[in-house]
């Protein structure tokens, strides 16, 4: 063969697609990532830093909408989000005390349109509904109640997501389990712990109320936070992602959870529904809520311990091979690059509009 015809066909040989096994994972740096759950209530130029460093964008939660801080959050948060809009688009939530006050859907409905007018791109709602708040006969009202209908209603018309973190992982209606890898927060945590509290509802009826809310709401998009509250149920996952063209979960604080199941399962999961899930973290930065501000170390800390987190992420959706996660030994997922794309932020920019909120000119 003429040099130039052998070198023709050694040029097509290297460019040609390789199969997801031989494809080389991406370069940690070079991947946007969109870690759609985050809680930083500071302007901290360190995290600033780290974010443009390791190519992050979060989307800022305000949470939680009954304890009275949602005033100081809101602030916070848009500040940050004029400051630096790609950064910190916000997603909002409602304050939930008014619930049994006449005028609380207007009023509701109100604080978001004013909300969505400053940029924010979803709403969030939170475990307490289901759990913490009751209604006057001091019945817990579930995520369905008929009260919530005109404002999910509202959202859907708006085109926001509702952002739900509703029930917790199963482990909260089961003994405490020192191999739990939720037992340090429940350890802590014994009001959210609901073993042995017959009164409340169980997992399954908070999460019926939650699927319910899709049901009775198609054309609202709600997105499942912390994996909808299955964690332990891919199947479960599978089946509600598959029921409802209106659902997407996203991963914070579970990719723990994932690799505690086989590896290929968790794959398959995404590559069937590769559009539908987004990556977070849920990281919480709260000097609102400390007695004292905290010192610039503990702001530098938080931002390392924040940058291994991603990393370590990382290096389980996109790496190869066996490897330790957080103490668990796990295989990585070796997600194909078309995969990751959509996982760290296609998803992401589709579902909360994020490329309108990054433009957008304080
Ligand atoms: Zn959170």
């Amino acid at each position: 063969m003429p040099l130039l015809r052998r070198l023709a066909f050694a040029l097509v040989a290297a460019l040609a697609p390789l199969s997801a096994a031989e494809e080389p994972a991406p370069v940690y740096e070079q991947l946007l990532k969109i870690d759609v759950h985050s809680h930083i209530f500071e302007d901290v130029p360190a995290f600033h830093a780290l974010f443009r460093r390791i190519n992050v964008r979060t989307i800022n939660v305000c949470v939680p909408g009954g304890d009275g801080r949602l005033a100081t959050m809101d602030r916070v948060a848009f500040e940050l989000y004029r400051k630096e809009p790609e950064l910190y688009p916000v997603t909002t939530t409602f304050d939930l005390r008014g619930r049994d006050e006449p005028d609380f859907v207007p009023k509701t409905i109100a604080w978001l349109d004013a909300a969505f007018a400053r940029g924010a791109v979803a709403v969030k709602i939170w475990k307490e509904v289901g759990i913490e708040i009751k209604d006057r006969d001091g019945k817990f009202i579930l995520p369905d109640d008929p009260l919530f209908d005109p404002i999910y209603a509202h959202l859907a018309r708006r085109g926001k997501p509702l952002h739900a973190h509703l029930a917790e992982p199963i482990d909260a209606w089961l003994p405490l389990d020192p191999t739990s890898s939720h037992y340090g927060y429940y350890s802590q945590n014994p009001q959210w712990h609901l073993h042995g509290k017959p009164d409340y509802p169980s997992h399954a009826a908070i999460i019926a109320a939650r699927d319910n809310i899709m049901r009775k709401h198609p054309t609202l998009t709600v997105v499942g936070a912390h994996l909808g509250s299955l964690e332990h149920d891919l199947a479960g996952i599978a089946e509600r992602l598959a029921r409802f063209s209106n659902f997407s979960i996203e991963v914070a604080a579970r990719t723990r959870n994932l690799t505690r199941h086989p590896s290929e399962n968790v794959r398959a999961l995404f590559l069937r529904f590769p559009d539908r899930i987004m990556y977070g973290v849920d990281s919480s930065w709260l000097p609102h809520r400390r007695d004292t501000p905290p010192s610039d170390q503990q702001r530098r800390g938080h931002a390392t311990s924040l940058e291994l987190r991603y990393r370590g992420d990382f290096d389980y959706y996109a790496g190869r091979g066996p490897m330790t996660y957080y103490g668990q030994k796990t295989e990585s997922l070796g997600l194909p690059r078309a995969v990751l794309e959509k996982f760290y932020h296609a998803n992401a920019e589709r579902i909360f509009a994020l490329k309108a909120a990054w433009a957008r000119q304080p």
